[in-house]
């Protein structure tokens, strides 16, 4: 079990994720599976489109359906049915977005739950317990992620605090076992916000604990992006070579791409799932918006080029149409495209890697990206019916 690196091009590089449940083939993109599912999407659709490993939210599935079934159930793998790789969150990230917070004190984050107000306490330990009952491959440390901009006073306590429950996190790992036979790892996450000096005293710490792998969490909450590849390039630079670098919620095409650059082997972001639920789908060309009125008599698919169920099968009309008409089989298909070119973009920058022409390729890919019809602009039709998600 473990990363091997096979090759590196400047700071990129392609490497090999062993885990209990097969082979990861880095860099590579997540789908985030966060009750259990990738929204929109069946487990036999996500092998297809090239899924190679997929997230679970701790904080989500320890709510519902809670540790007791899916421990019954054969952990996460065996209650969802999916045979390959999951990598879940420690959960900290959700308690402090979602949950109504009680306090952060030194054992660990007192919040209510969003779903029935009931009050919970997440650890350093009872989080690896919870993730040994969901038997994910890769687990996460319990962090504090720290909201943009944050004052340094409090982004240095914060990250001193996020050091130790690391070191605990460690500890309760040593302590403990996985319950379904397979083998688990466990990742340090990389915190201290936007400053430099904050975030090489993470990484330093961390890489002195030892761990299976590092995180960088705490960007994509609204830095601008040459402060997200100036942090990750600060991470990277004092991260081991022999471990996978895995930057948390990240991000457009643009930001992977860049990300990837600057060394980093594992994304997930919600971008392709939550956009392509909105009718805004990802091209090699840049994003199109599937509400604006010139798809409506497009015969042509969403990418030329790409090999997805989508693609192959139906036009830009019709799934314009699927949109306007509020069918769920929209939210299928535009899921599909996205997860597809994701996982596409990922792959293709692996081969480049090991062909030694990543600088070059990146620039083509860069290039072609500009050429979409941009799904922030004003929508052309401005109509709004339909919407389902
Ligand atoms: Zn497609």
């Amino acid at each position: 079990m473990g990363f091997t690196l096979l090759h590196t091009d400047g700071s990129a590089r392609a490497g090999l994720l062993q885990t209990g449940h097969g082979e990861v083939r880095t860099p590579v993109f997540m789908p985030v599976g966060t009750q259990g599912t990738v929204k929109a999407v069946e487990q036999r659709e996500l092998e297809e489109i090239g899924a190679q490993i997929i997230l679970g939210n701790t904080y989500h599935l320890y709510l519902r359906p809670g540790t007791a079934l899916l421990e019954k159930m054969g952990g996460l793998h065996g209650f969802m049915a999916w045979r390959r790789p999951v990598l879940t969150d420690s959960g900290g990230y959700q308690v402090f977005s979602l949950a109504d917070l009680r306090g952060i004190t030194e054992e660990g984050v007192d919040f209510t739950s969003h779903l029935d107000g009931s009050r919970h306490r997440f650890t350093p330990e009872r989080v690896v317990d919870i993730q040994r009952s969901l038997g994910s491959d890769v687990m996460m440390v319990l962090d504090e992620c720290v909201a943009y901009p944050a004052e340094e006073s409090y982004a240095r306590a914060s990250n001193e605090l996020t050091l130790r429950w690391a070191g605990r996190c460690r500890e309760a790992f040593e302590r403990t076992r996985p319950l379904y036979g397979h083998p688990q790892l466990l990742f340090g996450i990389v915190q201290g916000g936007t400053f430099p000096d904050l975030r090489r005293r993470s990484a330093e710490a961390l890489v002195a604990m030892g761990f299976d792998g590092y995180a960088i969490g705490g960007l994509s909450v609204g830095e601008p992006a040459p402060v997200m590849e100036e942090m990750t390039a600060v991470c990277t630079a004092l991260l081991p070579a022999g471990k996978p670098r895995y930057l948390m919620g990240v991000g457009t095409p643009e930001n992977i791409l860049a990300a990837i650059e600057r060394g980093v082997d594992m994304f997930d972001c919600v971008l392709p799932t939550r956009n392509g639920r909105n009718a805004v789908v990802f091209t090699r060309r840049g994003r199109l918006n599937l509400r604006n009125a010139r798809h409506a008599n497009d015969p042509a698919p969403l990418d030329a080029e790409c090999g997805c169920y989508t693609c192959r099968t139906f036009s830009r009309a019709y799934l314009r149409h699927l949109f306007k008409a509020g069918e769920i089989l929209a939210l299928q298909l535009a899921t599909i495209h996205n997860l597809t070119e994701y996982c596409r973009l990922t792959a293709a920058a692996r081969e480049a890697i090991l062909a030694g022409c990543f600088a070059a390729w990146k620039e083509e890919q860069l290039r072609r990206l500009r050429g979409g019809d941009d799904a922030d602009s004003t929508n052309d039709d401005n109509d709004t019916s339909g919407r389902i998600a």
